[in-house]
């Protein structure tokens, strides 16, 4: 049976980044909703006291409206949004924060590391669409906890493929089970050598993390990573006696981060080819 021993990653995953053709959207928890474009996708958590949006997809109206309409499509109300947790300074995942703060006014939260990497150093230096566009209101690091209502996020620092990324394990349920999950906030590996050593140092912490508070949900923030629009459409027309298929155990959770490993991997053999 073939199966991935790393994700696909082409010059199409990246361009398709900005691709605002196409939205999709699961609840795939009862309080864990994920919406996606082409390649990059964000969550929606519900607490007992509002939503939590964890990524904000790409600058531009349309993944805002997209996000709006998905979160009154399962029965909840975008007014509710609380607060606006970033993994990361990248447009992509910095997304659309800005017109989510116009509207509802969200707490704002990003690594103090990232937000500068956000203003200093802009994935598209030439396009102003991609700058800082909001502010950041609370500054979070490893160690760190959001909370709001039922619901906990924990902070981890996963640097390398932004100097100041981040990832978090929160809880989720499904009929009144709770599992812990996991969102890896990092995607592909930087191509430099200190910066890969770094995000496989940040990999294995993380791992060890989310092996201390037993993490069997793998989430991922591209849709390239982990077959992301394909785990969207199950789970839309996802049967009753149909497995969750976020929820991989303990020991899939370390298959996930081994393919992240793998792919530093294919970086390190890169920059190895180069000294040859
Ligand atoms: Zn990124």
């Amino acid at each position: 049976m073939k199966r991935l021993e790393t994700p696909i990653i082409t010059e199409e995953t990246i361009s398709g980044m900005e691709d605002m053709s196409f939205f999709t959207h699961a609840l795939i928890f009862d309080d864990l909703l994920i919406i996606a474009q082409k390649e990059t996708n964000c969550f929606v958590l519900k607490s007992t006291e509002g939503l939590i949006v964890l990524d904000a997809i790409w600058p531009c109206r349309e993944a805002f409206d997209a996000i709006v309409s998905a979160i009154r499509d399962v029965g909840w109300k975008p007014e509710d949004i609380k607060k606006l947790v970033l993994t990361h300074g990248h447009a992509d995942h910095t997304g659309c924060g800005k017109w989510i703060v116009e509207a509802y006014r969200p707490q704002t939260y990003l690594s103090r590391r990232d937000d500068r990497f956000w203003q200093e150093e802009p994935v598209k230096k030439e396009r102003p669409d991609t700058w800082k566009d909001y502010q950041i209101d609370v500054y979070i690091k490893e160690g760190d906890v959001m909370v709001l209502g039922d619901k906990t996020i924990w902070v981890y620092d996963t640097p390398g493929h932004t100097p100041g990324g981040l990832s978090f394990i929160f809880p989720v349920t499904e009929e009144g089970k709770v599992y812990q999950a996991a969102l890896w906030g990092g995607s592909n590996p930087p191509g430099d050598l200190a910066s890969v050593t770094c995000y496989l140092r940040s990999l294995d912490h993380f791992l060890k993390k989310a092996e201390e508070k037993n993490v069997s949900v793998a989430l991922s923030n591209h849709t390239a990573l982990d077959n992301g629009l394909e785990r969207i459409a199950y789970s839309q027309k996802r049967m009753s006696y149909m497995p969750n298929i976020y929820l991989v155990g303990q020991t899939g959770f370390r298959k996930y981060c081994q393919l992240f490993r793998n792919l530093c991997y294919e970086r390190l053999d890169a920059l190895a080819a180069e000294f040859l």
